[in-house]
């Protein structure tokens, strides 16, 4: 049976690095490679560096609104990061699986452990990106022209805690060669929408092929 939207549910794609690691870059890559991924857009109480756009690579918001949507449960998961509060919103996501479309989430470990924790843990796929050495993930921050040297240096420090949790995702790839990494992620993305769990319509599938089966035999 074909494996169009309407015959799974919607993968929850959690996508964990430390920072520089390449987790925005392939993010992007893999929503140019298929549609039916959409990205879960954060809220954040920090400031929008030059370039990002509110409503696209995240909602910036005040921190009153922040804490007003958490104590009205309107988080799927938040965090306190570099400073800020982070929080992945939930009904775009609920929308999103429902109708058979994945969401990719770039969010740190604790947002992570939030979703997998969750009621939709059981839809969700982790994948950590380790960098292929320390020296080589500083050179990329550099090489991104984002950050000013105390804030590379500041992220730098933070990197540890955060590969410090790389034993609790699904996998976890060294993101050496961009292109191949890309492949990977793909085969596994491909690979754990056939799990049983994601394909809602087996059980219709099953009863037709019994039926079948009972009159032809
Ligand atoms: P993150 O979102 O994890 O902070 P980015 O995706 O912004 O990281 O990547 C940081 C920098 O490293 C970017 O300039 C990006 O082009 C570069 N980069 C990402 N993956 C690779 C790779 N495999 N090889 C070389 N450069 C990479
Ligand atoms: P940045 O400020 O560089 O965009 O993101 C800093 C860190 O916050 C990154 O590790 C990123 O993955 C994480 N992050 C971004 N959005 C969220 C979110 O909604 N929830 C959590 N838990 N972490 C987030």
């Amino acid at each position: 049976m074909a494996q169009t939207p309407a015959h799974r549910r919607g993968l929850l794609i959690i996508l964990s690095s430390p920072s520089g690691a390449g987790k925005s870059t392939l993010a992007k890559r893999l929503r140019a490679w298929d549609e039916d991924i959409s990205f879960s857009v954060s809220a954040t109480t920090r400031k929008p560096r030059p370039g990002e756009v509110d409503g696209q690579d995240y909602n910036f918001v005040t921190v009153d609104s922040f804490k007003h949507d958490v104590a009205h449960g309107e988080m799927l998961e938040h965090a306190h990061v570099f400073g800020n509060f982070y929080g992945s919103p939930k009904a775009p996501v609920q929308e999103a699986i429902n109708a058979g479309r994945d969401v990719l989430f770039d969010i740190d470990w604790q947002g992570a452990q939030q979703i997998t924790n969750s009621d939709l843990g059981k839809h969700t796929l982790s994948i950590f990106l380790l960098p292929p050495s320390i020296t080589e993930l500083r050179r990329r921050l550099e090489s991104r022209g984002q950050d000013d040297p105390e804030t590379i240096q500041r992220r730098m420090q933070k990197s540890w805690d955060e590969i410090s949790h790389w034993g609790s995702y699904d996998h976890v790839l060294i993101n050496e060669d961009l292109d191949e990494t890309e492949d990977n992620l793909r085969t596994i993305i491909k690979a754990t929408r056939l799990r049983r769990i994601q394909q809602p319509t087996l059980i219709e599938h099953a009863r037709h092929l019994q039926q079948e089966f009972d009159e032809l035999t």
